[in-house]
């Protein structure tokens, strides 16, 4: 958080007051710091120093070109879920051979389009996927380099919506049939068994679940080699969480030492998929109030941004710092901070201590780097929020806001509604 700080009690990101930005490019932006990302995928990778390792930056967490571009070029892989996002890697410049693929719905287009890219491997999630990406490189020639996503059923302690490792989640394969399934991968002609991979959940403030996990992988590998079935890559997935308020999740090295700890010497080659540890605190939110309101019980701050911009609030009852872009004197108020969308789920903050932001003020919502633009909507029919880019004094509109048009682009009238 280092690079978004107040000078003479203005709220800055590197060398740019976000006022000036506000300003230029109009309310509300997404804002990223250049040298917040480029410290946070540094200080991640680094901390696995002494392992083969890739890590593959999550881009469903922040899928701006500028901002993957930038990691590509420190380095980074990239981890998908869609082919939306390959298409999006692949313009950003990442090599194929860096792409991991996981996901529980892959439509055939999407394979077809992973396979001819020529990925690293696909994380399979369930055996008629396994049975399907077989037929699909069968029929395009090739071979797919798979892993099968395990489900090891361990509770990451973290909100329910983002927990994926428990056996009553969605996501991957249950330890007992990932066997199977690698068996039954092993007789298919056109899939080339790779690795290993799991992902229990995200925001996970503690070490803990993601030991429990390696320990069960490496039993699952050691299973697997014990019936002639050799494993490279170990992918470890994401989910490490940040702090939004008082949470204190351990850092990357900490996380990182355990598990270089227990892998050294193995030669297994190491993935990691990391997502919000690396953008979410490098990225926020700049809104301006509309108006003030006071109910009867509640006072409002009424923003110009809500929940089509920032859904994480409504979504998962998500916390988010919220900071004056102009430092006051005044006595903190104690506000919901609403938008402008026609839900009383649209929130930013509830009965939450703020500043005393008045009509026509800025002001920042923290920690909104990832899950925050790419979660982003048009409900209500609202143009999408500008996304910036600062690198010390200079900033750049790295995606502009939506302006109407966009609204109606690809919409057609029927010609019998003339009739
Ligand atoms: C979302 C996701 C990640 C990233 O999770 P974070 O909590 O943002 O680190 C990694 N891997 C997979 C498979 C995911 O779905």
């Amino acid at each position: 958080m280092h690079h978004f700080f107040y000078r003479n009690n203005e709220l800055y990101c590197e060398d740019v007051p976000i006022r000036m930005i506000a300003e230029k490019v109009g309310t509300p932006f997404y804002l990223y710091s250049h040298a917040t990302l480029k410290r946070h995928f540094l200080i991640f990778n680094e901390a696995f120093e002494g392992l083969e390792r890739l890590v593959c930056f999550s881009a469903k967490s922040n899928t701006n070109l500028a901002v993957l571009k930038l990691f590509k070029s420190l380095g980074s892989g990239l981890d998908i879920v869609s082919g939306g996002e390959l298409y999006r890697g692949l313009k950003a410049g990442f090599s194929p051979d860096k792409i991991v693929y996981s996901g529980v719905g892959k439509r055939i287009h999407e394979i077809d389009y992973a396979l001819e890219a020529g990925i690293l491997m696909f994380n399979v999630e369930s055996l008629e996927e396994l049975e399907l990406i077989d037929k699909r490189a069968g029929f395009l020639r090739t071979e797919a380099p798979v892993a099968i996503r395990v489900n090891p059923d361990i509770d990451p302690k973290t909100h329910p919506y983002i927990s994926t490792g428990l056996k009553k989640n969605k996501f991957g394969i249950d330890m007992e049939t990932a066997i199977d399934g690698y068996k039954v991968a092993s007789r298919l002609k056109n899939i080339n068994i790779v690795g290993i991979d799991c992902h229990i959940g995200s925001q996970i403030t503690e070490s803990k679940p993601f030991i429990d996990a390696l320990e069960s992988l490496k039993n699952l590998i050691n299973e697997l080699r014990q019936i002639g079935i050799q494993i490279k890559y170990m992918d470890m997935g994401g989910g490490l969480g940040i702090t939004y308020n008082d949470e204190s999740p351990p850092h990357p090295r900490e996380y990182a030492r355990a598990i270089v700890d227990s892998l050294k010497g193995s030669h297994l080659h190491l993935i990691l998929e990391p997502g919000r540890v690396i953008v979410g605190n490098a990225g926020i939110l700049v809104s301006r109030v509309l108006f003030r309101k006071s109910g009867k019980v509640k006072e409002f701050v009424i923003a110009d941004a809500g929940m089509n911009d920032l859904l994480r609030p409504t979504l998962y009852d998500a916390f988010h710092a919220i900071e004056p872009v102009v430092r006051t004197e005044d006595k903190p108020i104690t506000a919901d901070v609403v938008g402008p969308i026609c839900e009383t789920g649209d929130f930013l903050a509830v009965d939450r201590k703020i500043p005393d932001v008045k009509k026509g003020d800025l002001f920042a919502v923290m920690s909104a780097g990832a899950y925050g633009f790419t979660m982003s909507s048009n409900y209500c029919s609202r143009p999408r929020a500008a996304e910036v880019m600062v690198r010390d004094d200079r900033f750049h509109v790295v995606r502009d806001r939506e302006i109407y048009e966009d609204l109606v682009d690809g919409e057609s009238l029927p010609p019998f509604l003339d009739d």
